[in-house]
């Protein structure tokens, strides 16, 4: 299986550490050529608009968006604002999940926390969620799952048909059960 993470800002590279020790083969994307022949793509936390802006110089936003019509997407914290339909200000998105997504929704940088998680169809336990001024999900349309709550109601994973989202850093802990079950979407895609 080939996935690629888009290496434009963020943490690209704990998502390819992560993936390579699942056994997968991991390229860094940076020009559109690097999106052939992919299977997966996981689109890193980091600064949602300068990973925005930086994908629109690179001229990647309309290959990201052909990928999209076969290939199987992960965005993860700022990666998650970007695969939103709508984030509430002005800034790159891609829009292809159907959910409103409010930026820096527990604060700012010293208000990151830890918290552990109950994930639908994710074995094992609770997962650690790392949060570093984190978004949350606010409104999901119809076709969208809700795979994640915190106590308080926000939604923090989602996933509609080939594309997943989540608003923590499961690339910052050595648990790699999203990493596998995003790999496992893949394999069961239609
Ligand atoms: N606050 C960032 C944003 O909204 C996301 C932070 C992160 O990816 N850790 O773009």
């Amino acid at each position: 299986m080939n996935i690629g993470v888009l290496a434009l800002q963020g943490d690209f590279e704990e998502h390819s550490i992560c993936l390579r020790k699942l056994g997968v083969k991991v390229r860094e994307v940076r020009l559109p050529s690097h999106l052939n022949g992919l299977d997966g793509l996981i689109i890193p936390g980091g600064e949602s608009t300068t990973i925005g802006k930086l994908a629109t110089d690179y001229r990647l936003v309309d290959p990201i968006l052909e990928f999209a019509k076969s290939g199987s997407i992960w965005g993860t914290c700022g990666g998650l604002v970007l695969m939103a339909r709508d984030v509430g200000m002005r800034q790159p998105i891609l829009g292809l999940i159907d959910m409103t997504v409010e930026r820096n929704a527990f604060g700012r940088q010293v208000d990151s926390f830890e918290e552990n998680l109950e994930i639908e169809n994710l074995q094992g336990g609770p997962f650690r969620g790392v949060f570093i001024r984190a978004p949350r999900v606010t409104r999901v349309g119809s076709g969208v799952k809700v795979l994640c709550q915190l106590k308080d109601g926000s939604i923090v994973a989602v996933r509609q048909g080939r594309f997943l989202a989540t608003s923590f850093h499961p690339e910052l802990t050595d648990d790699s059960r999203l990493h596998a079950y995003f790999l496992e979407m893949i394999s069961n895609r239609d």
